[in-house]
């Protein structure tokens, strides 16, 4: 079984906009639907907070210190496709510079859930 990290949009989070938490990207990743191919285990929740310079290298500390690594970052669906979008990055370009950081592969999105 994998293990990824997620990162969800704190501003969006914290609002509660449908979203009461982390449920649909961890439900997403326990059944392995949505952008997951398979059920994985999930070893990091990152939330993210504007303008979102804390993501990278709160990420490339947990992949230091942990000793169960993340296979993939996850940017999760209220990140990766949010409108109006993040009026800080891009996903791609936050994807870009988490896998400078990391070296880990990105993958846009995390659940289909409505
Ligand atoms: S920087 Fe963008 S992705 Fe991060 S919390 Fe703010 S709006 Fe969300």
């Amino acid at each position: 079984m994998k293990n990824v990290a997620i990162v969800g949009c704190g501003a969006y989070m914290d609002t509660g906009y449908g979203c009461p938490g982390e449920w649909r990207c961890l439900k997403a990743a326990a059944l392995g639907q949505g952008k997951f191919e398979e059920p994985v285990k999930v070893v990091a929740f990152h939330t993210c907070h504007c303008p979102g310079r804390n993501t990278a290298p709160n990420l490339g500390m947990a992949v230091k210190l942990s000793e169960v690594k993340p296979d993939a970052v996850y940017l999760s669906s209220c990140l990766a496709n949010a409108k109006p979008g993040c009026p800080h990055s891009t996903p791609l370009e936050m994807a870009e510079i988490i896998t400078a950081k990391t070296g880990l592969p990105v993958i846009l999105g995390t659940h289909d859930y409505h």
